[in-house]
């Protein structure tokens, strides 16, 4: 009896898995034809600086709508893009488009306005890729303060000299850095030190927690403190109410992204914020 139920869960379990390397694969070819067509694009997420309560930059976010209206949200389509080495192509494509929209900020007047992206450590550790964010950026005449690059702390996986060696190498250019996710995976204090980054992004679970679970909201507290006596800028993500707004400000966060402040939202979206915002322009 159990000998059978055990088969035949088995069978059950295998069909799952051939169902998903189904989808898996799916979504491999269709992601390439929509890398080929350009259906890949970018919304931009408002970071505040929680001095001024001013939008101060924006983090660009890739998004995919297929064809049939069909959202595939980033966590599902970059990991498989990691996979099958289209996160390159990717990687060329969220350089040009954040660079572009940089540009046009730039002759409407918000040239201030800073875009951080997200590179995988296999984007970033792509030869071809750094140089081609290189090439765009000189060719538009950008200036790199205006670019910020997120890490996350997988970074810390790969060999930390030759992380180090790309990051000052766009340093040069005024491009800074973000570590993303910052307590989410593997937390080195010794990288923290290492690398030459400007901001430290608490991961949102810690954030998210922070009234309901003592310990969230104690190393919420301390990622703040290690921030600001590593010297480095802390952003809170993932801010989705007064209560975490409330306690970062008493914690002295510097910066704060979230639903609560503003969505991710198209570029047009922006620049219409940045018109009410600023009475100026
Ligand atoms: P991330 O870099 O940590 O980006 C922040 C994520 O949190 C975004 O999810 C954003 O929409 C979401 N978020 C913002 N505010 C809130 C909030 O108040 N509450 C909650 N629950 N979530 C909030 P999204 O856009 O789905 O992206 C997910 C992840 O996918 C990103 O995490 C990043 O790791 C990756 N990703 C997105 N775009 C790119 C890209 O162009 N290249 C690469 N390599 N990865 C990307
Ligand atoms: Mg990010
Ligand atoms: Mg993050
Ligand atoms: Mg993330």
């Amino acid at each position: 009896q159990s000998k059978s139920l055990g088969k035949n869960s088995f069978h059950f379990y295998s069909q799952a898995l051939e169902k998903e390397a189904l989808t898996q694969l799916a979504i491999e070819q269709s992601l390439r034809k929509a890398i080929e067509n350009n259906d890949l694009y970018l919304v931009y997420q408002p970071k505040v600086d929680l001095h001024t309560m001013k939008v101060v930059s924006v983090e660009a976010l890739c998004r995919w709508t297929q064809e049939d209206g069909t959202v595939i949200p980033p966590d599902v389509f970059i990991p498989i893009a990691e996979q099958t080495g289209l996160i390159i192509d990717i990687g060329r494509l969220v350089i040009s488009k954040a660079c572009l929209q940089l540009v046009k900020w730039r002759e409407a007047g918000i040239g201030e306005l800073a875009i951080s992206i997200n590179l995988s450590c296999l984007e970033f550790q792509n030869e071809a890729l750094i140089t081609h964010l290189i090439d765009t950026l000189t060719h538009h005449k950008l200036e790199g303060k205006s670019l910020i690059i997120e890490l996350t702390e997988s970074i810390f996986m790969e060999d930390k000299f030759s992380v180090k060696n790309i990051m000052l190498r766009l340093n040069e250019y005024g491009i800074t850095f973000a570590l993303d996710d910052f307590g989410k995976g593997y937390s080195s204090f010794s990288y923290l030190q290492f690398l030459p980054l400007h901001y430290l992004k608490i991961d949102k679970a810690f954030l998210q927690d922070v009234e309901s679970s003592s310990s969230s909201a104690a190393i919420a507290k301390t990622i703040i403190d290690i921030g600001h006596n590593l010297g480095l800028k802390v952003i809170a993500e993932g801010v989705e109410d007064q209560f975490m707004l409330d306690y970062i400000k008493t914690y002295e966060c510097d910066l704060a992204q979230g639903f609560y402040l503003y969505k991710p939202m198209l570029p047009e979206a922006i620049e219409s914020l940045y018109l009410v915002n600023d009475p100026s322009h």
